[in-house]
């Protein structure tokens, strides 16, 4: 049976537990475990689909199509595994899985309450994986924040699990902040002090406190709160601010975390930590040979975490590439044909985001144009890809007015068009073309030479499809569909060839790029944008010494 780690927050939100809980798993991951990691959300929504990415950040989607948090992105890149649905429960699902019980009769005759049932099902979803035999731990961190109203469900199935199971075969690890008073020249612990209370007062006494900081904490500090949290002087964990996620698994290892979890889990620490191959990664991302500058052409571009796997690919294809990767956004809605050149010209290489709606289109469809008439690099994802096809059925194809029915349900040239399988849906939750499915490259063409090989399989979020009456049409002018999906026909890649580097992918090639396995169009487009700033250099200084 597995072990089962749970990680908590207190004091604030946007502490860090999903990088926490990665950083954990990854550590155990090198010393032979086969871990796991899943998020417990307390929102009502079923899933994060139905939301603004300005609520809640990007939406990750899993193979199996399950549209979830964006912590199981940091899962995957880290451990380099698959997550699922499984992996990421709401509130919403929770209630709707008893309700749906309860009208089909499962609870005949009882009154249906939060403590047992549903406590209950919040137990059953969260010892699932852990008894697939897939995993030897299962670490669950709770979304939210003890102490909300929302989360005391989840701390109450907690504190039963670790009940029914015993202290050996369970972990509580609470995360909190130890916050640096600039009057009082002064680390504080009262806050952390207070957010083990609330656990206390709700029957969980956290193993191990991860502690947030932006300075050391002292020896004097360390003892201050393990005996006033009532925890182990080992078990009080410095988690100092660093530069980049990545290095937090060495952090923590630093403070012998792994073996303070294994001693306490009565598992045995007898591998030696294997974490070559992310040290090497670590070793490129802080010396890179040179920097690269891309545009990040969206719409949410105030929120980092809207686009969160779009940067972090950055990050994965500018290491195995040797240079820095300066992801510039760019707000679509503030670009013209009149200001475009001074906005985008000093930029390597251009990704065009995916999105919904109309809001920020044109800009997008402007930068396109730049990207494809002045060469430079330009990576299209959803969104994007459909708007590189809008911009060329425009400027190429003379149809002025071309667009998608998504912005313009009555265009005279619907070159983006809902899929068919998708007119008759009406729900908006869920229902849109969702998780993976394969694509057949056509050989010799960039997308086939940058995977190196004919058969690929990538994740998708979108209701719209490249207009395949128009195909023939756009491959005669140049641009060519070199991937599609071998059962239904759908556009998946489009490439110009006569361009340096041009390909709209309909999929999210984003959603797979880890630190082990950076996604090779990213390393590829990296690569181009690297070789466009060479050219652009030796044609300045060719002008200069013509002129000189
Ligand atoms: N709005 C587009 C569609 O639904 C693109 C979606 C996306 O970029 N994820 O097809």
């Amino acid at each position: 049976m597995a072990k089962y780690i749970f990680v908590t927050g207190g004091v604030t939100s946007s502490l860090g537990k999903g990088i926490f809980a990665a950083s954990l798993a990854k550590l155990l991951q090198s010393k032979g475990y086969r871990v796991t990691i899943q998020k417990f959300d307390p929102y009502i929504n079923v899933d994060p689909g139905t939301l603004n990415p300005y609520e809640h950040g990007e939406c990750y989607v899993t193979d199996d199509g399950a549209e979830t948090d964006l912590d199981l992105g940091h899962y995957e890149r880290f451990l380099n595994i698959r997550t699922s649905q499984a992996n990421n429960v709401t509130t919403g699902r929770v209630y709707q899985t008893v309700i749906t019980k309860e009208r089909e009769g499962a609870y005949l005759g009882k009154t249906v309450q939060v403590i047992p049932h549903i406590t209950d099902e919040i137990k059953r979803r969260m010892l699932l994986l852990g008894q697939t035999g897939e995993y030897d731990i299962v670490i669950t961190e709770l979304g939210g924040t003890v102490g909300d109203i929302e989360a005391q469900p989840y701390v109450e199935t907690v504190r039963q699990i670790r009940w029914e199971l015993g202290e050996h075969d369970t972990l509580i690890c609470h995360l909190t902040l130890i916050p640096y008073l600039k009057s009082a020249k002064e680390l504080k612990t009262k806050p952390t002090q207070h957010s083990v209370k609330e656990l206390q007062a709700l029957g969980v006494m956290p193993d191990i406190l991860v502690c947030r900081t932006e300075t050391p904490l002292s020896d004097d500090i360390r003892k201050k709160l393990a005996l006033f949290c009532n925890v182990d002087i080992d078990s009080v964990i410095q988690a100092l601010d660093v530069d980049t996620i990545y290095q937090v698994p060495i952090e923590m290892q630093g403070e012998n975390l792994d073996t303070t979890v294994l001693h306490k889990l009565h598992l045995p620490d007898i591998n030696p930590s294997n974490l070559d191959k992310w040290k090497e990664f670590l070793n490129k991302l802080h010396h890179p040979r040179g920097e690269v500058r891309i545009g990040l052409v969206g719409k949410y571009i105030e929120l980092q975490d809207a686009y969160k796997s779009i940067h972090e690919s950055f990050i994965h294809g500018g290491a195995s590439n040797n240079v820095e990767v300066i992801v510039e956004p760019i707000s679509s809605e503030h670009i013209d044909e009149d200001n475009v050149v001074d906005k985008l010209k000093h930029l390597d290489g251009i990704l065009v985001a995916p999105g919904f709606g109309n809001r920020g289109i044109e800009g997008k469809i402007e930068a396109i144009k730049y990207a494809r008439e002045n060469n430079v690099p330009f990576f299209g994802i959803c969104l994007g890809m459909q708007c590189a096809v809008i911009e060329f059925a425009r400027n190429v194809l003379g149809m002025k007015t071309a667009h998608s029915t998504e912005m313009v349900p009555d265009t005279k040239f619907p070159v983006i068009d809902m899929m068919e399988e998708q007119k008759k849906i009406v729900k908006k939750g869920g229902t849109m073309r969702l998780g993976a499915y394969n694509c057949d490259l056509i050989p010799g063409t960039l997308a086939q030479k940058l995977y190196g090989s004919n058969h690929i399989s990538e994740r998708h979020r979108h209701r719209f499809e490249f207009n395949n009456a128009y195909l023939e049409q756009f491959e005669k002018a140049g641009m060519i569909a070199t991937g599609k999906n071998p059962d239904s026909g759908l556009v998946e890649i489009v490439e110009i060839p006569s361009h340096p580097f041009f390909i709209g992918v309909q999929f999210h090639p984003e959603l797979k790029s880890t630190v082990v396995t950076p996604h090779p169009v990213f390393v590829g487009f990296v690569k181009a944008a690297m070789q466009y700033k060479n050219n652009q250099k030796k044609t300045a200084e060719m002008k200069n010494a013509v002129v000189a």
